[in-house]
């Protein structure tokens, strides 16, 4: 990594202005009206280097919500709450092929349980198992995750997205009463309550910067870079870094392996963690999306930086 920063240094700006030329090829995200406002053209990028350098270039400092990159890391804190098995008792680990919000395979399949926990159902599930005994005590602690791995105390949640899709998320809604009903959701987990606390988390607010410091301590196998204390237990990492290679980009993660090859998560806000192992995180945003709900023009950039760094992990 440390030869390719001046290579990086004078390349980025060119590629991420290439880039952004297909964002109009893309559209922002609107079934969650308040995301709409995002600017089309936006287009913005942070490297993380493990020696505590930052590189940014574009629309770095546009502050977006996490969306569904915060699943990667409520899943991390649920296993840190209750462990493997208690996880994966509720939620597979298989990809679907199908959207990111389907109901489909949730009724088709025995046991009924959902396929993985990145996707919208698998994620609610997930919500429901993050100790705290209301869902503010959980959203509190959620925060608090976040905050420590983004390096950044101020980290809040927006109130106008998260009350945006708490006013519109009727398919999210279905899903979560299908789960109660499916007892995968259980007897004392309040529906609404559990609703608030992923809607809560997808509302997040960061930027290119803080996220790449999260994806930083995910290349780092769970590591605080700058003190070298174990924030998250190495093998939760390996287990959601493998999720975001075959769940990460919704059911373009195949295509993203095969085209970039790294561990990556997306949010229909347009945000992108990706990380390098051992050598960098990256953090993006650019809100126009394809039609699997994934950034365009931050997919491109991503292409790029790997092509020319070799980053493919396979
Ligand atoms: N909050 C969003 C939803 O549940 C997250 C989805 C996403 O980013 N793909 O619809």
């Amino acid at each position: 990594m440390e030869q390719d920063w001046p290579m990086l240094t004078e390349k980025l700006p060119f590629w991420l202005e290439e880039s952004r030329k297909i964002a109009s090829a893309g559209k922002v995200a609107s079934y969650i009206p308040e995301l709409a406002r995002a600017p089309q053209d936006a287009l913005g990028i942070c490297i993380a280097g493990r020696d505590g350098r930052q590189l940014t270039a574009g629309d770095d400092t546009l502050s977006f919500t996490l969306q569904s990159i915060s699943k990667v890391f409520t899943l991390l804190l649920a296993l840190m709450d209750r462990g493997e098995s208690a996880v994966f008792s509720k939620v597979g680990m298989e990809p679907t092929g199908d959207n990111f919000n389907s109901m489909l395979k949730l009724e088709l399949v025995e046991p009924g349980i959902p396929f993985n926990p990145l996707i919208n159902a698998g994620a609610i599930v997930v919500s429901s198992l993050i100790r705290g005994a209301t869902p503010a005590e959980k959203t509190d602690r959620i925060l608090a995750f976040f905050r420590e791995l983004a390096g950044d105390d101020t980290l809040a949640v927006n109130e106008a997205v998260f009350r945006s899709e708490t006013a519109t998320a009727h398919r999210n809604r279905s899903l979560a009463y299908f789960l109660k009903d499916n007892k995968v959701l259980e007897e004392n987990d309040d529906v609404e309550k559990v609703l608030e606390v992923y809607f809560r988390h997808c509302a997040v607010e960061v930027n290119c910067r803080s996220l790449a410091r999260m994806a930083l301590v995910l290349s780092l196998g769970g590591k605080d870079p700058e003190t070298g204390r174990e924030l998250i237990p190495r093998r939760y990492v390996q287990i959601a870094k493998t999720f975001m290679v075959t769940c990460g980009m919704y059911n373009e993660s195949g295509e993203f392996a095969i085209r970039v090859g790294v561990p990556a998560k997306s949010g229909v806000s347009g945000g992108i963690l990706a990380l390098v192992p051992g050598r960098c995180g990256v953090g993006i945003v650019g809100p126009a999306l394809n039609r699997k709900g994934n950034s365009v023009a931050g997919m491109k950039l991503l292409e790029t930086l790997s092509a020319a760094f070799d980053w493919s992990q396979f």
